[in-house]
């Protein structure tokens, strides 16, 4: 089967880097977890700090099970797929052989796809450059909305009222404007308690 079929269906996908670290951010912060970083993302936030993601024809092509292999070379068994826009392929593949390998499976996304794969647990980040797609919203275990301006605010609240109500709901500073906004985001956390703070936590600890 040729290459782009293979990716197509998912059996094969592009694989910019895959480390095992601590996850930094949102519900699981101090877990330790392998993270699976698939290249290639349409959404083009301005502020993306993984821009050399977005081309996915750059980075290697790997099997599920090439994939798979990588994250039980470690001890830890939670995985977390990130991108890019991971929801840019079919998971189904993946997260069916992470699964049989007895993995916990948590997804970063956009939600600008169609949802696809089993996972334990879907952190949605949706951004202002690209509409979610609807699949989303009744999958989204937490909404993780980044700011980086004071109409965040109001974009947060937008997504919230769009999914399940046992939803975490999440207000994260942008890293550039964490000074500016970390303060407004405390009052507006003291002001509306359903919602808390994440912090990028790995970067504090310079660790990937
Ligand atoms: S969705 Fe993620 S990878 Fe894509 S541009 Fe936005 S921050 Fe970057």
């Amino acid at each position: 089967m040729e290459i782009k079929q293979a990716v197509g269906k998912g059996i094969k996908l592009p694989v910019m880097e895959a480390f095992y670290t601590i996850q930094g951010e949102g519900t699981f912060t101090g877990h330790p977890a392998y993270f699976i970083r698939l290249g290639g993302c349409d959404v083009g936030c301005v502020w993306c700090d993984v821009k050399e993601s977005w081309e996915a024809g750059k980075w290697p092509v790997q099997s599920v099970e090439e994939i798979v292999e990588g994250a039980l070379q470690y001890p830890g068994k939670l995985v977390v797929i990130t991108g890019g826009e991971p929801l840019m392929y079919d998971l189904g593949p993946l997260t069916a052989l992470l699964k049989e390998k007895g993995f916990t499976i948590n997804i970063e996304t956009s939600g600008a796809h169609p949802f696809s794969g089993q996972f334990d647990w879907v952190c949605f980040s949706p951004k202002k450059f690209k509409e979610p797609h609807p699949s989303i919203f009744e999958k989204a275990n937490e909404l993780k909305v980044i700011v980086f301006h004071k109409s965040d605010f109001a974009f947060a609240e937008k997504h919230a009222a769009k999914v399940q109500p046992a939803c975490r709901k999440l207000l994260q500073p942008e890293w550039s404007k964490a000074e500016r906004y970390t303060g407004e985001i405390i009052d507006y956390i003291k002001k509306h308690p359903d919602w808390n703070i994440s912090l990028q936590t790995h970067k504090f600890m310079d660790i990937p």
